[in-house]
């Protein structure tokens, strides 16, 4: 065939029009997509050659070679993969086949700055070598064709190209690119490998460069002083090296990769000095077909609690890099997992735009976050030695041993982040409501899960009490525990700050009420007897002239005043409805400058306090009452509205 010219396809012009006349924030990319199409061209070699072995000739090695010459200001991309025919060669490289691509070029704006960027995000497959070059020429053999039978195809990137029949001994593929003058930096050996190791390393297929070494510039005979030597320079050597590590981790069978191998590539791609907690390896096969590695690291990051953290996944397509933090592929309460998840089933040229909406991707970040659940379901399995339950106990296997106290190693980093999910994940919130763990009135490390606590209830007791608080101490010394401590029954102490928001998602664990012992009316339904509620009805029947002289007088500052039986040590303390946002939260939320309703809380007094028994008829009832009502709001961590006129009170008491 002799040389012949064709047009490109419209949309083709239209994209090489955009690539050539745009300038590009990553212009590397080209780089990993040349890459791309050459794994892709072996990995075809690799599958046909399944039935016809003669297809490798006398090259059975898959590799890609990068070379330059600065000379000639050329960068080539060579594989022997499978190569194409002079058909195949217009067909592929005229026309826009993939579905991906055209999609993106209907987004184009006409809008040179967003359009690059665009692009940018894209990739656009062989095309952007033009991105480089001003010119590409692009030699090649289909394999199991003869070597008189190679293909030359040349464009200058604007409407046409040209195709010419070559004789080619290589089977393959070799892509010229005729670099323009800003991009003459890219024939550098350093800067290639660098591009290499950033988006290509985990390519399985070998990528070579030859050697280069210094060689001292050549003598210069002189007569005079000013004679020496030409200067020195790289000169390449015949050799041969791989550049890329040529090998995913994740693509290689589980049981051919040691621990440390795991936590070597953990520290690599998550910049973490310290070997990560756990990890899952798993492929997935199904409607939607993938890999993932996800680590859950051993110390939170500085920038845990950055609202704006990004997610710690590496997504590649066919082990082909495509992004980091892809934020779409791990929900934001699992935020601190690390790893890599690659898809068979993504195309190359996703955005993020796109993964947003792709079912695969849905899947897949269903399929990530089920596995980090039972990973941690199984630490927390294994967090503790079983109890012996007939005086012989069991050997732990070395596995089950390593995990000893891991669970609650994570949970101390990891716990509040993942309580998060409570709110954000409702298809899991049962499974992680199990995950769990709090600190309670009898246990005070934070260990104690929800079905702990139910195996552990009284008879008769009918809801898991819990309370809010800043602190561990102010949670345990509150007053509204007082009486739960009276009686032995067990309080979870909460003091995260996003406790009481995500408890608000919870109602109830197995079947069993959340009650927040600060919140509603006290009733401790069939764990108080009747006698006990008689004699708490007649109190306050007696108390009635009084607590309406607390009420009158504490008008502005409490909602209600009541007698309680929840006190047993304190003379009173503060509790809100049922349904109100606790005083904790609303002062968490003023806190951080957002906006919080004003929380008007009730009054309970103890009546067998003798405080509150001196309380009436005392000349100092007034500024008694506002003390009363501001102790109780320092004992649960508050501050008096007004501080100093607190003190005032007091002091005028004590004098
Ligand atoms: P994509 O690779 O995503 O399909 P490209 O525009 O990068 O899109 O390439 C278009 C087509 O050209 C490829 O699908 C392939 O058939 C062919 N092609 C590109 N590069 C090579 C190569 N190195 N060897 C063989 N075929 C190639």
């Amino acid at each position: 065939m002799s040389k012949q010219t064709h047009a490109f396809q419209a949309e083709v012009a239209q994209l090489l029009h955009l690539v050539t006349h745009s300038l590009y924030s990553n212009q590397e990319i080209f780089l990993r997509e040349l890459i791309s199409n050459a794994s892709d061209a072996c990995d075809k070699l690799r599958f046909e050659a399944l039935n016809n072995t003669a297809l490798y000739e006398d090259a059975p090695e898959l590799q890609v070679r990068l070379s330059f010459d600065k000379a000639a200001k050329t960068l080539t991309i060579t594989d022997n993969g499978i190569g194409m025919t002079a058909q195949e060669a217009i067909d592929h490289l005229g026309t826009i086949a993939k579905s991906g691509t055209k999609d993106f070029v209907s987004k184009l704006s006409g809008d040179q700055k967003s359009d690059a960027q665009l692009i940018g995000q894209f990739g656009v497959g062989f095309y952007s070598g033009f991105i480089v070059a001003d010119k590409i020429t692009v030699e090649t053999r289909r394999a199991g064709a003869t070597p008189a039978e190679g293909v030359r195809w040349i464009s200058g990137g604007t409407g046409d190209f040209e195709v010419e029949t070559i004789t080619r001994a290589e089977r393959g593929t070799s892509v010229i690119l005729h670099l323009r003058e800003e991009a003459l930096d890219y024939a550098n050996t350093w800067k290639l490998k660098e591009i290499v190791g950033k988006y290509s390393d985990h390519i399985s297929l070998p990528i070579l460069m030859e050697k280069e070494e210094w060689k001292d510039g050549d003598l210069i005979e002189s007569n005079n002083e000013e004679g020496g030597r030409q200067p020195g320079g790289m000169v390449k050597t015949g050799d041969w090296e791989t550049i890329n590590k040529a090998s995913a981790l994740w693509s290689r069978p589980k049981k051919d990769i040691t621990d440390e191998q795991y936590a070597d590539f953990y520290k690599q791609i998550s910049r973490d000095f310290e070997a990560p907690l756990t990890w899952t390896h798993n492929r997935v096969e199904g409607s939607t077909e993938y890999t993932q590695l996800l680590y859950i690291p051993s110390k939170a990051p500085q920038d845990l609690w950055n609202r704006d953290k990004k997610a710690g996944i590496k997504l590649y397509v066919k082990r082909v890099f495509i992004m980091d933090e892809a934020e779409a592929l791990m929900p934001s309460y699992l935020r601190f997992v690390k790893g890599v998840v690659d898809s068979a089933d993504l195309p190359l040229n996703v955005s993020r735009e796109l993964l947003q909406e792709s079912r695969d991707v849905k899947a897949i970040r269903e399929g990530c976050t089920k596995r980090v659940l039972s990973m941690l379901e199984d630490l927390a399995k294994h967090d503790k030695a079983p109890e012996s339950t007939d005086g012989v106990t069991d050997v732990l296997s070395e596995e089950d041993k390593a995990k000893l106290g891991q669970y609650s190693k994570f949970y101390a980093e990891f716990g509040a982040v993942l309580k998060e999910g409570l709110g954000e994940d409702f298809g899991n919130q049962a499974r992680l409501s199990k995950l769990l763990r709090f600190a309670s009135s009898t246990h005070d490390t934070v260990s104690v899960s929800f079905a702990d606590y139910k195996a552990r209830m009284k008879e008769g007791q009918d809801a898991i009490y819990y309370i809010t608080a800043d602190t561990l101490a102010a949670a345990k010394n509150s007053p509204q525990l007082e009486v739960f401590k009276k009686k032995g029954i067990e309080v979870l102490l909460m003091t995260d700050r996003v406790d009481e928001w995500a408890l608000n998602f919870v109602n109830e664990f197995d079947g069993t009420p959340l009650q927040s012992v600060a919140k509603g009316a006290f009733d401790l339904g069939k764990l108080q007897d009747e006698e006990e509620k008689k004699a708490a009805e007649e109190v306050a029947e007696t108390f009635k002239p009084l607590l309406a002289k607390l009420k009158e007088a504490l008008k502005d500052k409490a909602e209600d005043v009541r007698v309680t039986s929840r006190l047993v040590d304190s003379p009173a303390c503060l509790v809100v409805t049922d349904d109100g946002m606790s005083m904790q939260l609303a002062r968490m939320l003023k806190q951080a400058g957002q906006s919080a309703p004003e929380v008007k809380p009730v009054l309970e007094v103890n009546p067998e306090h003798p405080l509150v028994k001196k309380l009436d008829g005392s000349v100092h009832f007034h500024d008694l009452a506002h003390i009363l009502f501001d102790q109780a709001l320092l004992a649960e961590g508050g501050l008096p509205a007004d501080p100093a006129a607190y003190v005032k009170r007091v002091n005028a008491l004590l004098s």
